[in-house]
């Protein structure tokens, strides 16, 4: 029983080495800083400053975690000033 749930936990794995990773975006941090998961074995990525992937440590989720607050406020800002432009 054990055995057989462990060999399962392997196929993703297995399959992702000999068909490559599946990333989806699982989540926007900036327009162009994104985080991506393999659907496979839940492996993940993000793109950091260069704009190339890299492998979603704790050190980068804190980083991205940082930046998206910081976007969603200077879309909270930009989004008013379209607002008041928009009325005057
Ligand atoms: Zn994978």
């Amino acid at each position: 029983m054990n055995n057989k749930s462990e060999q399962l936990t392997l196929i993703p794995k297995i399959y992702c080495s000999l068909f490559g990773h599946d990333y989806q975006v699982t989540k926007k941090v900036t327009y162009h800083v994104k985080e991506y998961t393999c659907c496979h074995c839940k492996k993940q990525l993000t793109t950091n400053s260069n704009g190339k992937l890299i492998e979603l440590t704790p050190k980068f989720k804190e980083i991205n975690d940082i930046l998206e607050r910081i976007h969603s406020k200077r879309m909270m800002r930009s989004r008013r000033k379209t607002i008041t432009s928009s009325i005057y």
